[in-house]
């Protein structure tokens, strides 16, 4: 078992080191992670400048691989070939803040897992539910025994490779962990402000403020679990396709009864 891991919160993330120590439990663990981080860049595919890798060393020691490429061009280069040994599965984070609902667009966390599933192999993408904006060391070692127990349960169960696994982990003590539960995405609700200002110079610049984001804890969602103390894992493919509105859009006349042809406006 070879597992790359990666993250976007940058390689020397104490989340990911939690995340790589558990994972060398499971098989051989390479680290390929930007060098930067790249929270919130969303599915990023670098192809209009070169990219570099270099060696950098986690907290324990580990020599590891960095580039100054997006999380989903990290697993990219490394399943393109930069690691000579085939990888059977990917998995990033430990992201620092949930990735739920909608937030699963923005993620660098999980578009490397997605970026894995282009690559035909598996994904898991891993968070923790802490306070927003929190300013402490968060403690890593419930969730990545979490993240081991799941990772074990995937390679006796057997993975499908088209589907990435978006997991999100109370940050709770162990006894205060209720459950593991297979969700949805549920509804994220940003509450987000735009911040106009000026810069020295008198011209205005733009900055998107305003309250951490909440959700819509429904049964059955990912924010459903986590507000119940569980951990949530929900299943996702790549396919966006709107099937429940295909029938609907089928429906429509998109050609006039005048016989006017599709390219006339
Ligand atoms: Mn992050």
């Amino acid at each position: 078992m070879h597992i790359l891991v990666t993250n976007d919160d940058g390689v020397s993330a104490p989340g990911l080191l939690a995340l790589v120590q558990q994972m060398r439990r499971l098989g051989e663990v390479s680290v390929l992670a930007p060098d930067r981080n790249w929270s919130a860049s969303g599915h990023v595919k670098t192809l209009h400048r070169p990219m570099r890798v270099t060696e950098a060393q986690l907290d324990d020691g580990t020599s590891v691989l960095a580039s100054d490429g997006a999380p989903s061009d990290c697993v990219a280069l490394a399943l393109l070939g930069l690691l000579p040994d085939p990888v059977d599965l990917v998995v990033s984070g430990i992201n620092p803040n949930a990735n739920l609902g909608h937030d699963v667009t923005y993620s660098g966390t999980v578009t490397a897992a997605m970026e894995a599933v282009i690559c035909g192999v598996p994904g898991i993408a891993v968070s923790v539910d802490a306070p927003e904006y929190h300013q402490e060391q968060l403690d890593y070692s419930i969730a990545s025994r979490v993240v081991h127990r799941i990772v074990s349960t995937c390679l006796r169960e057997g993975f499908p490779k088209d589907i990435l696994l978006n997991v999100n982990i109370p940050y709770l003590p162990q006894d205060q962990l209720t459950d593991i539960r297979i969700t949805r995405l549920g509804l994220r609700v940003y509450r987000d402000k735009l911040v106009r200002r000026e810069d020295p110079r008198g011209r205005p610049y733009y900055w998107i403020g305003g309250d951490a984001p909440t959700g819509v804890p429904e049964n059955g969602t990912d924010f459903g679990a986590l507000a119940q103390g569980a951990v949530s894992i929900t299943p996702l493919h790549l396919d966006l396709t709107s099937y429940d509105k295909l029938e609907t859009l089928i429906d429509w006349q998109w050609v006039s009864e005048d016989g006017e042809s599709p390219q006339e406006g």
